[in-house]
């Protein structure tokens, strides 16, 4: 069984009394990490739990909150603890935790219990416990909740919703129905059917609007009301740029999930790129590495292949045609094969990518990993079985 851990992010609507309610938990919240960032730093979780379960004597208002959520404050901070440890470890120059201010606080976690799904009346509702009835917006369908986290950000509240989607076996990859994708920054996608899609380039586009409320909130007066009002702008825009960006990635991802069960894509070596100052901000802008996570959830097999050679190999005869950037056209004089050089390049990563399937078949290995770039968010009990493969007609070489 394939396990997949999802998180959904669903609107909450929260009346006012609720809002003091859910702005009084991140108080809660802040003491209790606030007091272990002053007296417990060298104290294990567990330890940080009983002394939460002392505290609560000389400080009887922390029973106002629930206390799954206060003990995941000692996780959060056990996890940062020893992530400054590890970093500490590897030589990096690490400072000390430091206490949380008022503003720095925007969410909580409600893990295992003292949260349920209420559906039925009117509108659907999250109870929280030690809070009450928020009216949410489910626009989806959710399963087996284990973990709920409320998010404030510019104004709006937001329930994370953290849940198992038991998700059926693959049975049938049809190799036929497979395509390979080169990603750029004009074109986003470039496909091995010839198919390609722009790249929006949110960020880019808000660039002036965004210097501009950047240049306006740094005129204010520090602590104002008025300066608060100029930063709710800012993130309000810079929401309204993730927005954007993420249903662009959606639409793109859904459009080769709904056409094909195999999809072959470049390992990207992001980091070396992005050194690159003039590509730099395009390359961060274009979400890729969102893209893949979202194709990896949403199609049946995701191969990454190694990006050697993609564009500058010929994809009909294999001759090497080395080209910089700026040529747009492959033209390859063995064969006089003259492609957009974003095509040969996809063409080349379907061919990569059907040969990795078929190596893992001849070496006799019973299973096909459904790719390295199944990042943390899905859970991977059992992979698919190459015996359930099917294969049909596999033209390889178009
Ligand atoms: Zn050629």
């Amino acid at each position: 069984m394939l396990v997949r851990v999802r998180n959904c992010k669903f609107r909450l609507y929260p009346t006012r009394l609720q809002e003091q309610r859910l702005t009084s938990t991140w108080d809660g919240c802040r003491w209790v990490y606030n007091y272990f960032v002053k007296y417990g730093t060298s104290l294990t979780e567990y330890d940080m739990n009983y002394a939460i379960t002392e505290l609560k004597e000389q400080e009887p208002w922390l029973r106002n909150y629930h206390s799954k959520m206060l003990q995941m404050v000692a996780k959060q901070m056990a996890a940062a603890t020893k992530g400054l440890q590890m970093l500490r470890k590897n030589g990096h120059k690490v400072g000390r935790l430091h206490y949380l201010m008022h503003e720095e606080c925007n969410s909580f976690i409600y893990n295992q219990s003292g949260f349920k799904i209420k559906r039925g009346g009117k509108t659907d509702l999250l109870w929280l416990s030690k809070i009450g009835c928020i009216q949410i917006r489910l626009h989806r369908p959710i399963g087996d909740i284990k973990q709920v986290t409320v998010v404030r950000k510019a104004g709006k509240w937001h329930a994370i919703v953290n849940c198992d989607l038991a998700a059926p076996i693959f049975r049938f990859i049809s190799l036929a129905k497979s395509v390979g994708i080169d990603l750029g920054v004009t074109k986003f996608v470039h496909d091995s059917d010839n198919h390609s899609i722009d790249n929006p380039l949110v960020l880019n586009k808000m660039l002036k609007p965004l210097r501009r409320t950047n240049r306006r909130l740094s005129r204010k007066q520090e602590n104002s009301k008025n300066q608060e009002k100029a930063k709710t702008r800012l993130q309000l825009l810079h929401e309204r740029i993730r927005n954007q960006r993420l249903d662009f990635l959606h639409k793109t991802s859904t459009y080769y999930s709904n056409r094909y069960d195999a999809i072959f894509l470049e390992k990207l070596r992001i980091a070396n790129m992005v050194k690159n100052h003039n590509l730099a901000r395009s390359i961060i802008d274009s979400g890729w590495s969102t893209f893949k996570n979202m194709l990896a959830y949403k199609t049946k097999l995701v191969i990454e292949v190694p990006p050697n050679n993609t564009s500058i190999d010929c994809s009909r005869c294999g001759n090497r045609v080395s080209k910089s950037l700026a040529v747009r056209t492959h033209r390859c004089d063995e064969c006089g094969l003259v492609i957009n050089r974003d095509y040969n390049a996809s063409l080349n990563i379907k061919q990569k990518g059907l040969r990795q399937i078929k190596l893992q078949l001849l070496m006799g290995y019973e299973e096909v990993t459904p790719v390295e770039i199944l990042g943390e968010s899905v859970k991977q009990e059992e992979t698919t079985r190459i015996d359930q493969v099917v294969v049909h007609t596999v033209d390889a070489k178009k």
